[in-house]
């Protein structure tokens, strides 16, 4: 069976990348299985972060690698969080930092203004130097509410609306989230690319 490693040390996307990248049909490992540890982001966009990611984790274990950067982004916020969407609060802040940064500083703003969605670039590599990386970009469009929502996801999930829902990402199935999410519909690009071109 052909094997992958998934290059991120993020809990929460891991479990959902498993799943998604489950129909490609390869033995999928996390890098942090293989003794990989998270590498600096230094952007200045989610391609380059991506890019660093995947390459990283390949030339660590010799395998192909996934990785994909994401965010939200908020145009009323002049598209931030973005591409800091993990250390909008800090570089040492977690996810509640960030949500209450992210109330914050929506406080008071209109629903027009509560217009938000989230990017998901993932990349996949053969090995560290591939010259030719696969690409793909998911886009999941909604609005961020006045107050946190649901348990299940990760991250902005409690305060993110899916436009298509009446609840917020967090009250989602992962079966549901996995469908309509950003990160969804890029790993179903990137495994039509695999399946394509590897
Ligand atoms: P990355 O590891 O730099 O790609 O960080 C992505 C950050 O964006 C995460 O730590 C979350 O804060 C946020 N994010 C990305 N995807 C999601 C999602 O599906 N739900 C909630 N937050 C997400």
């Amino acid at each position: 069976m052909r094997q992958l490693v998934i290059a991120t040390g993020n809990p929460g996307k891991l479990i959902e990348m498993r799943v998604l990248l489950a129909p490609l049909g390869f033995e999928v490992f996390p890098q942090s299985e293989l003794g990989v540890d998270d590498v600096d982001e230094p952007g200045p966009g989610f391609i380059e972060n991506a890019l660093i990611k995947a390459r990283h984790a390949s030339r660590l274990t010799g395998l192909p690698a996934i990785a994909d950067d994401s965010g939200l982004v908020v145009p009323a916020l002049a598209g931030a969080p973005g591409v800091y969407s993990a250390r909008y609060a800090g570089k040492e802040a977690n996810t509640a930092n960030n949500n209450q940064k992210l109330l914050s500083e929506m406080a008071g703003m209109k629903a027009a203004d509560r217009r938000a969605y989230f990017i998901c670039q993932a990349v996949a590599v053969l090995s560290a130097d591939d010259p030719l990386p696969l690409v793909a970009l998911g886009r999941w469009h909604g609005s961020i509410a006045e107050s946190a929502r649901g348990e299940k996801g990760f991250g902005y999930d409690p305060l993110f609306v899916p436009a298509t829902e009446n609840c917020s990402a967090a009250e989602l199935s992962a079966v549901v989230k996995n469908k309509l999410s950003h990160r969804g519909l890029a790993m179903q690009q990137l495994i039509e690319q695999i399946q394509k071109f590897w």
